[in-house]
C-alpha cells in the first residue's frame, strides 16, 4: 500500500506510545509533517526523534485533550507556527476498569473527558481549521467496546459508544466542507494499556489471544495502515463510518475450544 501524504499536517493526540506512535511513524514514513500531541511535549520526544532520524518531520507538543483552554492553545499555535491541520487523529485515551457498583464519579468523569469530551474539542478546533482550508479528515479512534460489552468497563463503553455517534454527526455536519469524519474501532492491540491491564489481573493476554479468531492480538501497525487508508484519498467518499479492525473479535459469536 503506497499512500503519500506529503505536505499533509498531520496532529495526532496521544502519539508517545502505543497506537498513537505506531500512526506517527507511519504517516511521517508517508511524507506527513506530524504533530505529537501527549500529556505533555517531553513525553512525545522519543518518537518525534526517532522520526527525524529517519528524516521525516515531526513536532512535540504538550496538552491535556479535556482541557477546552489548552486545546484551543495547542490548535491556534499549531496554525501559527505550521499552518492549518489537514488530518486529525483523536487517540489520546484511557481505560481504568471498575465494577459499576463500585465505581466513583471520577471514573466516570475520567473516561467521558478524556475519551470522549476531548473529541468534540479538538475536532472542533481542527474543523475551523479545516473549513477555511477547504477540507481535511478527522478519525476518531473508538474500540470494540463501544459496541460490545463487558464488566467493569462502563465508563470506557459509554464513552467509545459516544465516539461511534460523535462521528457520524461530525461527518454530516462537515461534509458540506470538504471534511470527513471517521473512527476506526480496534480490537485487542499490544500497548502499555493493554500491558498494565494485565499487570492489573484485568485481563489475561492468552485468553484475549483464544478469543480472537486470528489467534493474535492487534499490533499498532495494524491499526495505521487503517488510518493510512481512511485519511488517504482513496477514502474521499468514506465518511460518518466506524471500521472495526479486531483480528474477526467483534464477528465471532461462537465459543472457543
Ligand atoms: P496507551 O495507554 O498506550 O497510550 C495513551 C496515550 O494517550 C499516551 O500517548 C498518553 O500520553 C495519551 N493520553 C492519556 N491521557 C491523556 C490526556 N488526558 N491528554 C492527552 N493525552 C493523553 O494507549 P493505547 O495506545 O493502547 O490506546 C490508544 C487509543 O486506542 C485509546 O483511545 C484507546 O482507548 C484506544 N484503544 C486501544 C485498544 C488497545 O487494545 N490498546 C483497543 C481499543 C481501543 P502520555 O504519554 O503523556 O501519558
Amino acid at each position: 500500500m503506497v499512500q503519500n501524504f506529503e505536505k499533509k499536517l498531520v496532529l495526532i493526540t496521544g502519539a508517545s506510545r502505543g497506537i498513537g506512535k505506531s500512526i506517527a511513524l507511519a504517516l511521517a514514513k508517508d511524507g506527513a509533517h506530524v504533530i505529537c500531541a501527549a500529556t505533555e511535549a517531553r513525553n512525545s520526544g522519543k518518537v518525534v526523534a526517532e522520526i527525524q532520524a529517519a528524516g521525516g518531520k515531526a513536532t512535540a507538543v504538550g496538552c491535556l485533550v479535556e482541557n477546552p483552554l489548552a486545546v484551543k492553545r495547542m490548535f491556534a499555535e499549531v496554525l501559527d507556527q505550521a499552518g492549518p491541520v489537514d488530518v486529525l487523529i483523536n487517540n489520546a485515551g484511557i481505560s481504568k476498569p471498575m465494577l459499576t457498583m463500585e465505581m466513583t464519579e471520577e471514573n466516570w468523569d475520567q473516561h467521558m473527558n478524556i475519551n470522549c469530551k476531548s473529541i468534540f474539542l479538538c475536532s472542533q478546533a481542527a474543523a475551523l481549521q479545516m473549513k477555511m482550508n477547504n477540507g481535511g479528515s478527522i478519525i476518531n479512534i473508538g474500540s470494540i467496546l463501544g459496541r460490545n460489552a463487558f464488566p467493569a468497563t462502563l465508563g470506557y463503553c459509554a464513552s467509545k459508544a459516544a465516539v461511534d455517534q460523535m462521528t457520524k454527526v461530525m461527518a454530516i455536519e462537515w461534509a458540506r466542507y470538504g471534511i470527513r469524519v471517521n473512527c476506526i474501532a480496534p480490537g485487542y492491540i499490544r500497548t502499555e494499556l493493554i500491558d498494565q491491564l494485565a499487570v492489573d489481573g484485568k485481563v489475561k493476554l492468552k485468553d484475549l489471544e483464544r478469543r480472537t479468531p486470528q489467534r493474535r492480538l492487534g499490533t499498532g501497525d495494524d491499526i495505521a495502515n487503517a488510518v493510512r487508508y481512511v485519511a488517504s484519498e482513496g477514502a474521499a467518499f468514506m465518511t460518518g463510518e466506524t471500521l472495526v479492525v479486531d483480528g474477526g473479535w467483534t464477528a465471532f459469536g461462537y465459543y472457543q475450544t
